[in-house]
């Protein structure tokens, strides 16, 4: 596949490897429709590499001014549908760096590994299930022995570099779940069946991150545990799988494009009894935004033996004592932004101020409740900047607003369109005897003309239960 300029600089400044871009097969159906995300959350603001002016650091991404605020909403929405919207389900926030036998205990230690081979001509190094049947994406070298290579990023606490003090980055948000699960029951007087929720920074020492925010290095997850008893965990998990395929629709997200994939009995763990992936068709083929699995009593069972501390639950009414098993949801907050971003992403052609001139525009179609912005003010002339901006900062009490008196009022648009923004308020002169404003909407394109003093009503209006 030919690289644009465009394609050349991004693979350069190591948005892309050349690996995403040359893969051919199933799993990668439109590499041109990929560079065309990156590029626009570059340019608009939404992704940076990390460490940029230093030449990158691969795996790691940075969240701009836009990326912050999608983020943002996109998590404030999970939180509120898992937790604060629901009874029996609290949070929790715990430390990335947990005790070290957290990770013996979970068996991370011992096999949160991938097998890993070298090219011995360019030294790339492929996790083996990449290259197996495939030739060596960029040479043609023969391949090493397949090796164990542990995920998790190693440290020290402490002033001694010794065996002693290594502790690991978490891998997953989920231990500590486990490991506070006495104190939280204690202080909160859940009863089973409740859930503990936890978003949180993961890390993951990938052997090849790839596909921009996809797989990375560091990410977030959002991640929740269901305490039940043994014998209503399939209830349970079948009830999970559902909310969460519904978590996914309620974001906009087409739905086409998402499935349920079902794991095989050879699959799964060996204490696990069900797990589904709920995949995306992302434009590299169908791929998982969140596992759901039905545990047994397995995680419990283990940090119980290993700190030697009593993490059964007594359920005072039915004066019984067992550990409890764990129907789990956990989620990618990186993984489901690039959903986010590229189920939103249209390209269209769009009438011009010319007569019968049309022209592309890139449009952001967001549901409302995540757009980064609400709307957009546009004073027509720098003149009006004074009565504009009065009206930016009163809608901005209200809602996520953005000020923009930047280029032709043609470039503004677009801007805003490519950042998804559904309302964009121009300010103009007639505004200043009539006391009224335009509104366009980003999708219709069609403009309304509404009195200033009613511009926070109708916003409301139109963004209600979004
Ligand atoms: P994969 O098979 O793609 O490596 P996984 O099965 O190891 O994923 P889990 O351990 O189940 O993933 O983690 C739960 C969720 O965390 C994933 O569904 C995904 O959304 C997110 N996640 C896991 N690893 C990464 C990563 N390296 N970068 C970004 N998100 C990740």
């Amino acid at each position: 596949m030919g690289l644009d300029y465009e394609g050349q600089w991004l693979k350069r400044q190591g948005y892309l490897r050349a690996f995403d871009l040359t893969q051919s097969g199933a799993r990668c159906y439109d590499p041109r429709f990929m560079e065309k995300i990156v590029s626009l959350a570059k340019r608009r603001g939404f992704v940076f590499q990390s460490s940029e002016i230093y030449g990158g650091l691969n795996g790691f991404w940075d969240y701009g001014p836009v990326g912050v605020e999608l983020r943002k909403n996109l998590k404030d929405s999970w939180w509120r549908t898992m937790v604060q919207k629901r009874d029996n389900v609290v949070g929790l926030d715990t430390s990335i760096v947990a005790h070290p036998k957290t990770w013996v205990a979970s068996g991370h230690v011992e096999n949160f590994t991938d097998p890993m081979v070298d090219c011995k001509k360019c030294h790339h190094r492929f996790r083996t299930d990449e290259v197996t049947g495939k030739q060596c994406p960029e040479c043609k070298g023969e391949l090493t022995e397949a090796r164990k290579f542990n995920l998790m990023f190693k440290t020290h606490v402490g002033a001694v570099e010794e065996e002693s003090s290594i502790a690991y980055l978490r891998p997953e948000t989920c231990q500590s779940i486990f490991t506070q699960f006495k104190n939280v029951v204690v202080t909160s007087r859940q009863k089973i069946p409740f859930g503990i929720a936890q978003v949180g920074k993961s890390f993951r020492n990938e052997i090849t991150p790839r596909n921009f925010i996809f797989r990375s290095r560091e990410f977030e997850q959002m991640e929740m545990e269901f305490f039940v008893r043994g014998a209503e965990s399939s209830h349970w998990y079948d009830y999970w799988v559902e909310e969460r395929f519904q978590w996914f629709l309620s974001l906009g997200i087409n739905k086409d494009k998402l499935r349920k994939r079902v794991h095989d009995k050879d699959e799964l763990a060996h204490y696990a009894k069900g797990c589904t992936d709920i995949e995306y068709q992302f434009p590299f083929g169908w791929s998982e935004l969140e596992g759901i699995a039905d545990r047994g009593n397995w995680d419990l069972s283990q940090h119980s033996k290993s700190s030697g501390k009593d993490l059964s639950y007594f359920d005072e009414e039915a004066k019984e004592k067992f550990v409890p098993c764990v129907v789990e949801t956990s989620a990618g907050v990186d993984r489901t932004f690039l959903v986010l971003l590229a189920d939103a992403y249209h390209e269209e052609k769009a009438p011009t101020s010319e007569e019968g001139k049309e022209e592309e525009r890139i449009v952001l179609r967001f549901h409302p409740r995540i757009a980064p912005f609400k709307a957009a003010v546009f004073p027509l002339s720098r003149k009006l900047s004074e009565p504009a901006r009065r009206l930016e900062h009163e809608l901005r009490q209200s809602f996520t607003t953005d000020y923009d008196d930047a280029g032709s009022i043609g470039k503004r648009y677009r801007r805003h369109d490519e950042i998804g923004t559904p309302y964009g308020i121009t300010y103009d002169f007639e505004s200043e005897t009539d006391q009224k404003v335009t509104i366009r909407d980003r999708d219709t394109m069609k403009q309304e003309r509404v009195a200033i003093s009613q511009v926070k009503e109708y916003l409301a209006e139109k963004l209600k239960g979004a």
